[in-house]
């Protein structure tokens, strides 16, 4: 078959058998995948290419399993203004959106607080510099030289997660001027109010969770005199009775 033969040639999407148009495919390491299936692999994922047709099916379980996770998920607080971070404090998760009032049938990964590694705002400054024109019509710079300053800032949320590893996202809507500005003070509030709810989530859910990893230590029971660890009720595993 000559180069555009194969140029031409049909295509199948691995996971659903569809035939693939002209311009629909997304390669894998070892196949395709149509359009269709590629939308439902998670907003946050970017190895698509370096993945295996078996990855991508393992991640399309976890996908459709989230599901449940997201009809689970109760919004008890809500951070963030374009991109939102929604917390639900009494099952210790969280997800992160961008899809507004219909955010559900976004299927958005619904992580545990546990997951969360680190979280960190940074401001991202951006100049160019303006120029004056010179005797001769060209481009002369001041002196010093002068800047069109804009600003944006950016939330990172490292997690450990099965099919990436941060989600990242803008706090302001466009472009900030100065860093003095209303809208930037208002915006890096926000940013620092996303980085501070999670960092305490995320203490607060390992801190009870070494409480009861923490090793039992062995105590002498008043009431029987036995050796014993108490139960998880704080009582002698041989008479019952209550220690401490
Ligand atoms: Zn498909």
């Amino acid at each position: 078959m000559g180069i555009f033969g194969k140029m031409f040639e049909k295509k199948n999407c691995a996971i659903c058998g569809d035939e693939i148009g002209l311009l629909g495919n997304r390669k894998l390491e070892d196949g395709n995948l149509c359009k269709k299936c590629a939308a439902k692999l998670s907003p946050f994922f970017s190895d698509r290419r370096r993945s295996t047709v078996e990855q991508i099916r393992e991640q399309l379980d976890y996908r459709e399993a989230n599901k449940q996770a997201v009809a689970d998920f109760k919004v008890t607080r809500t951070l963030g203004n374009d991109t939102k971070v929604l917390l639900d404090e009494d099952s210790h998760k969280f997800c992160v959106t961008s899809a507004g009032g219909h955010w559900r049938d976004a299927n958005p990964d619904i992580l545990d607080f546990s997951q969360v590694t680190g979280c960190n705002v940074d401001v991202r400054e951006y100049r160019t510099e303006i120029y004056r024109e010179g005797p001769d019509g060209t481009q002369v710079s001041y002196d010093p030289p002068r800047y069109n300053v804009s600003n944006e800032i950016y939330v990172t949320i490292n997690v450990n997660a099965p099919y990436f590893d941060e989600i990242e996202f803008r706090v302001n809507d466009g472009l900030i001027e100065g860093q003095g500005t209303a809208e930037f003070r208002a915006s890096k509030e926000q940013a620092d109010e996303i980085r501070e709810a999670l960092t305490a989530v995320r203490e607060e859910t390992r801190s009870q969770s070494e409480a009861a990893n923490a090793p039992k230590t062995a105590v002498t029971c008043p009431h029987c005199g036995a050796t014993t660890i108490p139960t998880a009720n704080g009582c002698c595993e041989y008479c019952g009775g209550a220690i401490g």
